[in-house]
C-alpha cells in the first residue's frame, strides 16, 4: 500500500506556499514509526519574504484600536474551541502525545488567547493630570514592529500560543518558525487566523532548521525574538539577537526537582510524580525528572512507584486509555536509551528498565517504557543532563537543608515542587529555592494565561517571563510624554533643569 506523504510548506502574506529551496526535512508519525511528511525547509530569501510581508502588515495593523485588534482574538479563540480535537489530532500525529494530553495542551494554549482578549485593558497606560503647574504627563505602551517565534517540537500548539497571541494583540506583526519536528499544527493555526479576520501579513509562519533562524536573528527588520528550546540554542539565540540590537527573550532547557518530605502524603505523591514524570513521556521542560527523597521516606516511595511504572498503559496516543505515547523521533529515542545505559554505567541503581518495550501493532513505533533510578548522585550525568524523556531519577538526602542546597546547585532553575505536609517547610522552601516556578504540593507548576510563565539560571535568557503582564511589556515600548498648553507656558528661555512649579 501506497503512503501519502504530505508537503508542508510556509504561510506568508495570507497564503499558503510551497517551499523552494529544494530543501526538506522527514516528519514522522512516532507511533507508526513512518514518515508521514516532507517540510520545506525555508532559504533566506523565503525568511526574507516573510519579515517583508510582517513589516509592510505593521503600520496598518499597529493603527487599529486595541479593541477592533481584541476581536480578532475572540473570534481566534472561538475557532480554536471548534477545532480544538483536530488540532490535538494534528499533535498526536507529529509529537505522539497521547491525544488527552494534546487536548490539555490546546486549553492552556487557548487561555492565553482568552487572556490577549482582554489588551486594550493592558495596554491602557498611567496618567498624572498636573504634574506640575500647567503640565500633564502620562505613559503609554507602543508595539515595536515585526516580532518573530521559534519555538520547540514538544508545545507545538501551546508555545506559539504562549507567544502570537500576546504579540498580534498588542498591535505587532508576527514570523513564527516552528520546530520542524512537528510543524503542521502552526499552519493550521494560521488558517484559524485568517478565518477570525486577522490582516494578511500580520501572521507569517517560515519552517526550516538553522539556516532560516540565522536568517531571522540577523534580519535588519526583526525587532524582538521569543524562543522557546533547549538550553544551547536559547544562549546563542540570546548573545546572537542582542548583539544585533534586538529584543530577545530565550527560555532554555530544565531539570526539574520534586522535593518530597518524609510528612508528605505516599499516596498523594505519588500520583503526582507518575503523572509529572511519565506524562508526554517525560517530554515537558516542567516534566519533574528528580525527585529528591528526604529521610525516611524514599524505601516506601520507590516501593510505591515500581508497580506503578511497571503498569503504566504505553501505546499510541489516539487509543484513550494510552498513559504515554512514543517519544519524537528514533533519534531521541536513542538518545535516552544511550543516557540510561551511562546511568548504569556510572553507578546509579536501574529498578525498572523501560529501554526496550514492543507495543503490538506498532512495533515500529518510537515507544519506551518509564524508567526508575535510585541512588543517583549529583555528580551523574543522568543527574547533570536534561534527558528530556520518560525517566525518573531518585536522589536520596538526609533532611530539609541538604534537598535545597542540591536544587539550588543545579545548573537548570525552570520548575520545581515540594510535597509535605509542613507549612514552615513549605514556606522555606518557596522563600529560598532559586527555581523561576515553584508549587507546594502541585508537582507541575505551570502559571496561568495571567501569570507569567519563566524560569531562573539557566533556563531562561533575558529580562522577561513568557505570557501573561510580563508579554505585555516584552511586546511593547514604553513612551513617556509630557505636556502643556500655550496658556501656561511662561515666556523666556530656561537654562536650568526643569523642576515642579
Ligand atoms: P531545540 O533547541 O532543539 O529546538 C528549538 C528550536 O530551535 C526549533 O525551532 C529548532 O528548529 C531551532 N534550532 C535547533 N537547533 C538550532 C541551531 N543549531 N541553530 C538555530 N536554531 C536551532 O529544542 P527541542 O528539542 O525542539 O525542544 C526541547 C527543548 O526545549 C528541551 O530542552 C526543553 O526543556 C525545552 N523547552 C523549554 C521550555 C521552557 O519554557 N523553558 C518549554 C518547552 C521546551
Amino acid at each position: 500500500m501506497t503512503q501519502s506523504i504530505a508537503l508542508i510548506g510556509h504561510y506568508i502574506q495570507g497564503r499558503s506556499v510551497a517551499g523552494n529551496s529544494g530543501r526538506q526535512a522527514e516528519v514522522f508519525n512516532p507511533a507508526l514509526g513512518r514518515v508521514s511528511g516532507q517540510v520545506a525547509l525555508a532559504s533566506v530569501d523565503e525568511v526574507n519574504q516573510a519579515v517583508a510581508a510582517a513589516k509592510a502588515a505593521f503600520p496598518a495593523w499597529a493603527g487599529l484600536s486595541p479593541l477592533r485588534r481584541a476581536r480578532v482574538m475572540f473570534k481566534f479563540k472561538e475557532l480554536i474551541e471548534k477545532n480544538h480535537d483536530r488540532l490535538a489530532e494534528i499533535i498526536t500525529a507529529e509529537h505522539g502525545k497521547v491525544f488527552t494530553d494534546a487536548k490539555g495542551e490546546v486549553t492552556r494554549g487557548l487561555e492565553v488567547v482568552e487572556y490577549a482578549c482582554g489588551i486594550p485593558e493592558m495596554l491602557k497606560g498611567e496618567y498624572t493630570e498636573h504634574m506640575a503647574t500647567g503640565v500633564d504627563g502620562w505613559t503609554m505602551r507602543q508595539p515595536i514592529g515585526v516580532t518573530v517565534g521559534i519555538t520547540p517540537f514538544n508545545f507545538p500548539v501551546m508555545v506559539p500560543l504562549w507567544m502570537l497571541p500576546m504579540a498580534i494583540a498588542c498591535g505587532n506583526t508576527f514570523v513564527l518558525k516552528p520546530s520542524e519536528r512537528d510543524p503542521s499544527a502552526s499552519l493550521f493555526m494560521a488558517q484559524l487566523l485568517k478565518e477570525a479576520g486577522l490582516p494578511d501579513g500580520v501572521f507569517n509562519v517560515i519552517n526550516g532548521d538553522k539556516v532560516a533562524v540565522d536568517a531571522l536573528l540577523h534580519h535588519p527588520d526583526v525587532d524582538a525574538i521569543s524562543f522557546v528550546g533547549s538550553t544551547p540554542i536559547a544562549e546563542y539565540i540570546y548573545q546572537t539577537g542582542t548583539a544585533q540590537g534586538k529584543r530577545v527573550q530565550a527560555l532554555g532547557g530544565a531539570k526539574n526537582h520534586m522535593v518530597v518530605m518524609p510528612d508528605a502524603d505516599l499516596n498523594q505523591t505519588v500520583d503526582a510524580l507518575m503523572g509529572a514524570a511519565y506524562g508526554s513521556a517525560g517530554e515537558r521542560c516542567m516534566a519533574i525528572s528528580v525527585a529528591v527523597a528526604v529521610g525516611d521516606i524514599a524505601d516506601p516511595l520507590i516501593d510505591a512507584l515500581v508497580p506503578r511504572i511497571k503498569e503504566l498503559k504505553v501505546t499510541q496516543g489516539m487509543d484513550l486509555s494510552a498513559e504515554m505515547g512514543p517519544v519524537v523521533t528514533q533519534p531521541h529515542r536513542q538518545k535516552i536509551q544511550g543516557y540510561i545505559d551511562t546511568g548504569v554505567k556510572e553507578g546509579a541503581q536501574l529498578v525498572v528498565d523501560g529501554r526496550s518495550i514492543t507495543v503490538p501493532g506498532f512495533e515500529n513505533g518510537f515507544f519506551l517504557g518509564g524508567s526508575l533510578f535510585d541512588h543517583v548522585t549529583p555528580e551523574m550525568t543522568i543527574y547533570r543532563e536534561e534527558i528530556f524523556g520518560p525517566v525518573l531519577c531518585v536522589v536520596r538526602v538526609p533532611h530539609f537543608a541538604a534537598a535545597l542546597e542540591l536544587v539550588n546547585g543545579h545548573e537548570y532553575g525552570n520548575g520545581t515542587a515540594i510535597f509535605t505536609r509542613d507549612g514552615g517547610f513549605a514556606r522555606e522552601y518557596v522563600s529560598r529555592v532559586k527555581v523561576g516556578m515553584v508549587g507546594v504540593n502541585v508537582p507541575i507548576p505551570v502559571p496561568m494565561a495571567f501569570h507569567s510563565f519563566g524560569g531562573w539560571k539557566r533556563s531562561l535568557f533575558g529580562d522577561h517571563h513568557a505570557h501573561g503582564p510580563e508579554a505585555v511589556r516584552f511586546y511593547t515600548r514604553q513612551k513617556a510624554v509630557t505636556q502643556r498648553w500655550p496658556a501656561s507656558i511662561e515666556a523666556g528661555a530656561q537654562f536650568a533643569m526643569p523642576t515642579l512649579k
